[in-house]
């Protein structure tokens, strides 16, 4: 990739597609296209094919998708899988069309199977049952990675796919029922504290563990990927680490300030257990992440505080 290269972010107002857009322009890559949702419908096949057409991007970050928490994935089970499909079929496709050099597609930790051994290695995807709750997000991400493979089986496009685990920080969601739990957890503690709440619930028993990427890191991986990794296999992309729900709600009531009780819901469900990525792959080709959880929970705090600020503001 040329400091020129002509650089197609999909999604780049989302946390992911923002973090590579910032990572480009820190390493001097200054032709970067971009269309936001409004401009560019990602699930149009013609719009797409159009858009390509008329651009002709080098390089490609497939980061556009339907994302959301353990709620929203089990709620708008069909916008889960239907969106996703489409947006990875219209932009796989049209990159092979239009003869895009490489093309890095974003997937999720959730692609594999829910009670799989841990940490999870890159070839126990599709050896067991997935997790039910988002079992139409993961189709869809283990379509993206099947398009990948098969376009670079049948006409030699160098497609690779990264799954990240758990991410949060920058231009996060917070969403009080949607978002992940990093972000939920945030906004509960931070209005708890403001609102002076004896207590802050948590769903689910608190016993599930996760593991937790700051958006910089992720976007700092995926340019090195980009620049770095040809291969057909997916990689896993972490930090190696996780923490309970409730060692990592401890950890957001210390950076909100809240001195309240944490109680759990029971009623909400925990989804899988444990999905801990084994980043040996990643660690090997010589990459690590730099920000640790406690540090990027404060970034992201201040992320979150920032954007209320803003809005508080700009209201009449
Ligand atoms: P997952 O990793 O796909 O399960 O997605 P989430 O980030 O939404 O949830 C991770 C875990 O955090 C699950 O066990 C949830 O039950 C738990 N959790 C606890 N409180 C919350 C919350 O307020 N929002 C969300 N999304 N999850 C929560």
């Amino acid at each position: 990739m040329e400091k020129n290269s002509k650089i197609y972010i999909a999604g780049h107002k989302g946390m992911v597609g923002s973090a590579i857009a910032a990572e480009l322009t820190k390493q001097g890559y200054h032709n970067l296209v971009t269309r936001s949702s409004a401009e560019l419908d990602l699930r149009r096949q013609e719009a797409v094919e159009a858009f390509f057409e008329q651009e002709k991007p080098e390089y490609v970050f497939l980061a556009a998708a339907k994302v959301g928490g353990i709620a929203a994935n089990n709620t708008y089970r069909a916008d889960f899988i239907y969106d996703n499909l489409a947006i990875e079929s219209n932009i796989i496709h049209s990159s092979a069309v239009y003869g895009v050099k490489k093309l890095l597609f974003l997937g999720s930790s959730c692609i594999y199977p829910k009670l799989a051994p841990q940490p999870l290695k890159e070839e126990y995807l599709l050896t067991g049952e997935l997790e039910p709750t988002n079992e139409p997000y993961a189709i869809a991400k283990i379509a993206g990675i099947k398009l990948c493979e098969a376009y670079r089986d049948q006409y030699g496009c160098n497609f690779i796919s990264v799954m990240p685990t758990n991410l949060y920080g920058i231009n996060d969601n917070y969403h009080p029922q949607h978002s992940h739990v990093l972000p939920a957890l945030i906004r509960r503690f931070h209005e708890a504290r403001e609102q002076g709440a004896r207590q802050v619930t948590v769903w689910g028993s608190g016993t599930p563990k996760r593991e937790f990427l700051f958006s910089a890191d992720l976007g700092n991986a995926c340019v090195f990927l980009m620049q770095h990794y040809n291969d057909k296999a997916l990689l896993n992309i972490g930090t190696g680490h996780d923490v309970s729900i409730a060692e990592l709600a401890q950890l957001v009531k210390d950076v909100t300030g809240f001195e309240g009780d944490i109680v759990y819901d029971a009623t909400q469900p925990d989804g899988t257990p444990r999905k801990l990525m084994d980043v040996t792959r990643l660690h090997n080709l010589g990459w690590r992440h730099t920000v640790e959880l406690k540090e990027g929970i404060a970034l992201a705090y201040a992320d979150f505080l920032k954007k209320l600020q803003s809005a508080i503001s700009c209201q009449p």
